[in-house]
């Protein structure tokens, strides 16, 4: 077969790649439905995290399981399947919290930006869809729990974002639009949504968002401090993960209120004063998204939400490096890939 493989800076060659097998009897092997292009696989992409040699790209998967191993109980061959970036056995006391992506046998996914991947630990990773295979139009929505929408939800409850409460999102990409997603799911009353760009100003006034600010940086924490009566918001979700945008997020925050943060940090410090006087309860971290799949799976297949609208490219698999190259310039809020196998 032939995968998504990174070789350097802004280098990532569709080739041939060893075919997965099953190599624990836990494991499950899938033929891909629809994989996808994350914001964080544009860290390595663009020289900002380093790699060791060649490096088989993508995280986000949902598809057929082909295959499993003989001690694979309760996920079966034919079944339509969507699992997290990261696997979980889903017994563990790590699981047991919900924290699942602090499972003690985690691995992280690699690879899926293929027409077949392997995933370990299938009975504990993996989450088919009730009612058999799903139509096809529902996918792209479905693919989203993988990550980027399980993500925002998770930034979301991390933020504690209750009904009727105020909620401010720092960034526009998938993650934090899927982020508006959930605070309007979670009945918040105003959502201010941080965003430059027209679409995607567009697309989270479609998912809830109530207000848009653009401004950044000083003049985004006045405005905020503006609409918020000048106290601050009570949930910030920070979805980027560089200095400037944390603490926007906290800045944005009022005494007492939460901030989650769920971009992967790439030189963050906090500074312990500042963050004393600010009074915010910080939580992030990688989603658990293993522990929302379930739930999203049935809002999804029930029509309340559409978390799909967020691809707005859509290229067949062997285009992939087009994927990148479209999110690295911000001509693209997110890339669908679709192998030519199904
Ligand atoms: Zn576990």
């Amino acid at each position: 077969m032939q995968g998504a493989v990174l070789y350097g800076p802004r280098d990532v060659r569709f080739e041939k790649r060893e075919t997965p097998k099953i190599i624990q009897p836990t494991d499950a092997v899938l033929r891909i439905a629809a994989t996808c292009v994350c914001g964080s696989d544009l860290w390595p992409y663009r020289g900002l995290q380093p790699i060791d040699g060649p490096t088989p790209m993508g995280h986000e998967y949902c598809g057929f399981v082909e295959e499993v191993g003989n001690a694979v109980k309760l996920v079966k061959p034919g079944q339509f399947v969507i699992g997290s970036f990261a696997t979980s056995d889903n017994t563990c006391p790590n699981c047991l919290y919900g924290y699942h992506s602090s499972c003690i046998h985690r691995e992280f996914m690699l690879r899926a930006q293929a027409p077949f991947l392997r995933v370990p630990l299938a009975d504990g990773t993996l989450v088919p869809t009730p009612a058999g295979t799903p139509s096809h139009d529902l996918i792209p929505s479905l693919l989203t729990a993988s990550d980027v929408l399980g993500t925002g939800w998770f930034a979301a409850e991390a933020a504690n974002v209750k009904q009727g409460g105020t909620v401010v999102v720092v960034g526009d990409g998938a993650v934090g639009l899927l982020g508006v997603l959930s605070a309007r799911q979670r009945g918040a009353g105003r959502i201010i949504a941080m965003s430059r760009k027209d679409a995607r100003q567009k697309l989270a006034r479609d998912f809830g968002a109530t207000d848009i600010v653009t401004e950044r940086g000083e003049a985004g924490t006045a405005l905020i401090k503006e609409i918020t009566k000048g106290i601050g918001a009570d949930s910030v979700l920070e979805c980027v993960g560089t200095q400037e945008s944390m603490m926007q997020a906290i800045q944005s925050a009022r005494p007492g209120g939460f901030v989650s943060y769920v971009g992967v940090p790439h030189d963050v410090t906090l500074d312990g004063a500042q963050l004393f006087f600010s009074h915010v309860h910080l939580h992030g971290g990688p989603a658990p998204v293993r522990r929302y799949l379930p739930k999203l799976i049935e809002l999804i297949l029930n029509g309340n939400i559409e978390p799909g609208k967020v691809f707005d490219l859509v290229l067949p698999l062997d285009q992939v490096a087009e994927g990148y190259r479209a999110m690295d310039e911000r001509r693209a809020i997110k890339a669908l890939l679709l192998p030519q196998t199904v």
